[in-house]
């Protein structure tokens, strides 16, 4: 499963730095997929391919949100999601609409970094 943020967030942002994929932003602001990545371009579920640099849509105005395509659960990286692990709040969850298998995950970071 990826992880995401829920509506308890207090916008302290002590996640957003800790992401070794740069998945967390704040809420508000744009996102791309080469942000902390080697990503040139991405080719999306529907067909079209994106250059990774464009600026995309915020995912919340409210909220840090997670980038779900770009979290790998720390897959690589680390031990367990660091997001998770530093929120004082406990609103980085699993995503239950989300779930990808151990492999799927370090592919997901191999796609994102070793490109
Ligand atoms: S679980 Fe890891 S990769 Fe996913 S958003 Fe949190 S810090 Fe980033
Ligand atoms: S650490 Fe938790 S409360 Fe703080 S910005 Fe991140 S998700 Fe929100």
């Amino acid at each position: 499963m990826a992880i995401m943020i829920t509506d308890e967030c207090i916008n302290c942002g002590a996640c957003e730095p800790e992401c070794p994929n740069t998945a967390i932003y704040e809420g508000g602001v744009e996102w791309s997929w080469a942000d902390g990545t080697n990503l040139k371009e991405v080719e999306l579920d529907d067909g079209n391919v994106v250059d990774a640099t464009e600026p995309q849509e915020p995912y919340s105005d409210e909220f840090y949100y997670i980038v779900t395509g770009k979290c790998t659960e720390c897959t690589g990286f680390h031990e367990e999601p660091q997001c998770a692990a530093v929120c004082p709040v406990d609103c980085c969850v699993d995503d239950p609409d989300v779930r990808e298998s151990e492999e799927e995950l370090l592919a997901k970071k191999a796609w994102m970094h070793d490109e």
